[in-house]
């Protein structure tokens, strides 16, 4: 009996070794099982193959009846494995089909999904703009800042819409022109209209990214006005008098500045568009570009800064 068994595992092992037909071990073990029963049922107790064979069934009912228990077990698990491998493959599959544009839907959507740029200026190129003012080139002497910054833009990424506003932004219609757009980004050089972009964008609950400059020095602030949060006025109150806070183009500034400003204006609007990372809501960063150092000062909300207390233009 126990030469069977064991000859019996040495063929299965073999059997695997080999790479033979999944079929052919339980094939094997039904064939034992029906001679060995064969022999019992039918062959006299003193029959030789009987007595060698063990000369009783139920020893061997009970070894084929674990052998058929663990066998159908584990072909019970790899088809449950098997059948929830298909059915994450197929999921992965719908949703992968559900989440991805074909190249001609790419190129249909592209307009909507890489937005509208307004730009608003007054102003004409000057050859005194060029060495800060890295959108405009020597063509653009004499034209508009608008148009000059439209072309520079298209001629980069001509999927994208740039409407130019020639013109200074002033009260009649600012409130109409800023609800049209999801962020404001404002570079202005002259407090009031950065006191007129606060108070229009306080009442409209928008985000401005606002920046500013001096002779080495850029600041660059948020103001998410959706949240409860300071707004321009509470940190700057009152416009400083006249000749304290000259303009770049009264007093000069360093070169590369207004470009590294710039980008990071640029790199704040980005990242309030994709809600990543650490803003700078309620945070005034400095960058001196002298002292080649950054500060960060946290803003607070200002008691008695008239724009928080209306809300309204
Ligand atoms: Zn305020």
């Amino acid at each position: 009996m126990l030469s069977i068994i064991i000859g019996f595992v040495v063929f299965w092992i073999f059997a695997r070794k080999l790479h033979l037909s999944k079929s052919i071990v339980p094939a094997v073990a039904i064939g034992l099982s029906v001679f060995i029963s064969c022999v019992h049922l039918t062959l006299p107790p003193e029959n030789n193959l009987r007595v060698a064979l063990g000369g009783s069934l139920e020893p061997w009912a009970l070894l084929i009846s674990i052998f058929l228990v663990v066998y159908f077990y584990r072909e019970i698990l790899k088809r449950i494995r098997s059948l929830s491998i298909k059915n994450t493959q197929e999921i992965k599959s719908q949703h992968s089909s559900e989440i991805s544009f074909s190249d001609v839907e790419l190129d249909r959507y592209s307009r909507h999904m890489i937005g509208t740029i307004g730009i608003i200026d007054d102003d004409v190129v000057d050859q005194s703009n060029l060495q800060r003012q890295v959108i405009h080139n020597d063509h653009s002497i004499g034209l508009p800042k608008v148009f000059s910054a439209q072309k520079a833009i298209e001629d980069q990424n001509p999927y994208i819409k740039v409407k130019p506003y020639n013109r200074r932004l002033s009260r009649d219609i600012a409130s109409e022109l800023l609800s049209e757009y999801d962020i404001i980004i404002e570079g202005s050089d002259n407090f009031e209209t950065r006191y007129l972009v606060n108070e229009v964008a306080k009442s409209l609950s928008k985000v401005v990214v606002s920046g500013a400059l001096s002779q080495w020095e850029g600041q660059v602030m948020v103001f998410d006005h959706s949240l409860n949060s300071p707004c321009y006025q509470c940190i700057f109150p009152e416009k400083p008098a006249a000749g304290l806070a000259p303009t770049c183009a009264e007093a000069g500034v360093f070169s590369a500045l207004p470009g590294v400003i710039g980008t990071l204006m640029a790199a704040e609007a980005i990242k309030h568009i994709l809600d990543v990372g650490n803003g700078l809501n309620g945070v005034m960063l400095i960058y001196d570009a002298m002292q080649a150092e950054t500060r960060s000062i946290k803003v607070n909300k200002a008691t008695n800064c008239r724009i928080c207390a209306n809300g309204t233009v």
